[in-house]
This record gives structure tokens, C-alpha cells and sequence, in this order.
């Protein structure tokens, strides 16, 4: 349930509020919004009296949250989550731009890569060390030597970082040398994951897994956020449907669907969605229309040589044309970039 605070509550009826809440054992998470303040409470909501609740001062109503996923629930916050990663902010203000190789392939192909997507507005490098690829015979990833060149790549270019992570030790180790991980669509659903990346306080990128409905993908969430990690951003990398044309089927609905349910914030990435570099520049401007917070892009130096994802990745021209293109399209939205 949430709590409505009367506007300009006391600071002294917010406090007998959480104090009632917490002395039954429920735990309290005060949002501060503009309009309104609310305190979503989580846990057994039979020990709490809601009749003493509503008689009590500065309470405006009790609305049950009915949903599973509550931390992530936007009528527990319904201000727009933002991040700060690095130097970059992630939400309603910005259009964030990743952009980098499917997988990390070697030192100079990194930083070559990390110049082309700065110098063309992208504030973030995304790069694979670890790749849980299909077929365990194709490319693994360079691990722990691949996030050094991360390090070294964001030393040299300003970039923020991110790579995705598939284990406890994977997570130690990005710690060290990123600002950011992902969880892949193939371990949305991997709990214990889910858990460590909570755990580890740093900002998260999850992935919609492969068939997850939305709810499935907000309760992912949930997961990370009840460790006490609210930096979670969500990512759209296209679902699976009778249709073979594309690599996936990008669910775009999901966009306008997300912010009526969460205040998180929501990255596309039309690359994994499409499977092809050639409908990248559509997919991608169609999703910065549909009020997407940013956009996550595989670039290569040469893709027809890459180790992962070629067919997907764009060149450093094609990339370039894209930001360019894109500029009016956040401009029309409002958002800076
Ligand atoms: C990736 O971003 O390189 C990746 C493997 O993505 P996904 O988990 O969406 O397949
Ligand atoms: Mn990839």
C-alpha cells in the first residue's frame, strides 16, 4: 500500500506515520515528490490498522498497491527515476547514447571505437568481456583483460562504462574497472544474479529477457531494488515472436506501457532487437519519438569482421549519420543531447 501525505505535511506526521508503519515490523520508503509526498510500505499489510492509518495527522488516503513489484511501482515514486553514471545522467531530461562493439575484441579496436561514438554524442561505451554467447564453441569474451581496456578506454575518452555481467565474480571484478553493469536477457530471470547485482550498489542495466512479459521484467527488478540498489535502468532488445524477418521483435508499446507502471527509466537497443545495421537508424528514431530515455547501439570499426553481432553493428559513418539525425528527434521530445 502507499500512504498520501496531505500537502506540506509536517516533517513531525511523517515521522509518527513511519514510526506506526516500521513499529510493525513493515518497512517504509519515503518519496519526496514535487506534488505529493508517499510512503510505499512494503510487507504483511494485515498487522496495520488501516482505520488508525487514515485517522492519523497530515494522512491524506491509502491507495492498495495491488501489483506485486512495489519498489519499482511508480505509485510508490511517481517522479521519473534519475541516474548519474560518471559524468552522464540517465532519465527524463536526457537522451543517453551507448554505443560500442557487441564484444571487446582487443585494446585498439576498443579505443579506436571509444573515440568514434564520443566525438558522435555518445556518453557511453558499452562493450561485452564476457559473452554468453548460444553456441559455447563461439567467441567468450576477454573477461577480465576486456574490462581493463574498458578502464582505459573511459580514461582516455570521458566515456561512462558498461559491460554486462554473468556471475558473483564477473560483478567483483566490473566493480573494479566499470560504472555500470547489465544482466543480459538470458539471466532476467537469474535470481541469485539479480541479488548480487543488488547487492552490489552499482547502477544496473536490465535487459528484458527473451519471452518476459512486463510484469516478469519489473519484478527482475524488484529483485535488485529490494537489496537496497534503486539504480536500475531498464532495456527493450526486442522479444520473441512467430516472426523471422527481424532477429526479434522490438515491443515499442512497451515504452508508453513502462511509464504508466514505473518511474524507471527505459533504454531501447534496436541492434539486438533487429538483428540488421540496416534497420538500426528507424528503429532508433522511432524510439526516441516513443519517449525513450536513450539508446543502446553495437558499433564496430569494420562488422564484417567482428567477433560477435556484425550484421547488427554499425560503422563509424553510419553511426555518425544516426546521432546527427537524431538530434531534432530529442529536440521534439525535450531532451537534451
Ligand atoms: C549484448 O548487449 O551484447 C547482449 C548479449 O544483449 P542481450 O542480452 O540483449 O542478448
Ligand atoms: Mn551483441
Amino acid at each position: 500500500m502507499i500512504i498520501i501525505m496531505k500537502r506540506n505535511a509536517a516533517e513531525e506526521s511523517l515521522k509518527q506515520v513511519s514510526s506506526y508503519v516500521t513499529g510493525k515490523g513493515l518497512e517504509v520508503h519515503i518519496s519526496h515528490g514535487k506534488e505529493l509526498t508517499i510512503v510505499g510500505v512494503v510487507g504483511n499489510k494485515d498487522l496495520i490498522n488501516p482505520d488508525h492509518l487514515t485517522s492519523m495527522k497530515d494522512v491524506e488516503r491509502i491507495v492498495p498497491v495491488t501489483e506485486s513489484y512495489k519498489l519499482a511501482n511508480k505509485k510508490f515514486h511517481p517522479e521519473p527515476t534519475t541516474i548519474q553514471v560518471g559524468n552522464t545522467v540517465i532519465g527524463p531530461d536526457n537522451l543517453t547514447i551507448m554505443a560500442g562493439p557487441c564484444a571487446v575484441e582487443s585494446k585498439g579496436q576498443l579505443l579506436s571505437i571509444a573515440h568514434a561514438v564520443r566525438d558522435a554524442g555518445a556518453t557511453f561505451l558499452r562493450g561485452g568481456a564476457y559473452k554468453p554467447r548460444t553456441s559455447p564453441y563461439s567467441f567468450q569474451g576477454l573477461e577480465t583483460e576486456g574490462l581493463q581496456y574498458m578502464q582505459e578506454a573511459a580514461k582516455e575518452t570521458g566515456l561512462a562504462t558498461i559491460c554486462e555481467v554473468v556471475s558473483l565474480e564477473a560483478i567483483e571484478a566490473a566493480a573494479k574497472y566499470v560504472d555500470m553493469i547489465q544482466i543480459g536477457a538470458r539471466n532476467m530471470q537469474n535470481f541469485m544474479l539479480l541479488k548480487e547485482a543488488g547487492r552490489s550498489g552499482m547502477p544496473v542495466l536490465l535487459k528484458r529477457g527473451l519471452c518476459a512479459t512486463v510484469e516478469e521484467w519489473l519484478n527482475a527488478a524488484e529483485y535488485i531494488i529490494a537489496e537496497g540498489n534503486p539504480k536500475v535502468v531498464l532495456c527493450e532488445r526486442g522479444i520473441r515472436t512467430f516472426e523471422t524477418a527481424t532477429r526479434n521483435t522490438l515491443d515499442l508499446s512497451v515504452v508508453p506501457v513502462l511509464k504508466t507502471r514505473t518511474h524507471l527509466p527505459i533504454i531501447i537497443d534496436p541492434s539486438h532487437a533487429t538483428g540488421s545495421y540496416k534497420y538500426v537508424p528507424s528503429m532508433a528514431k522511432a524510439a526516441v519519438a516513443c519517449g525513450a530515455d536513450g539508446l543502446m547501439i553495437e558499433v564496430h570499426d569494420n562488422p564484417v569482421c567482428a567477433l560477435s553481432d556484425g550484421p547488427q553493428s554499425l560503422n563509424f559513418n553510419k553511426f555518425a549519420t544516426l546521432t546527427k539525425e537524431l538530434r531534432p528527434f530529442s529536440g521534439l521530445v525535450g531532451r537534451e543531447f
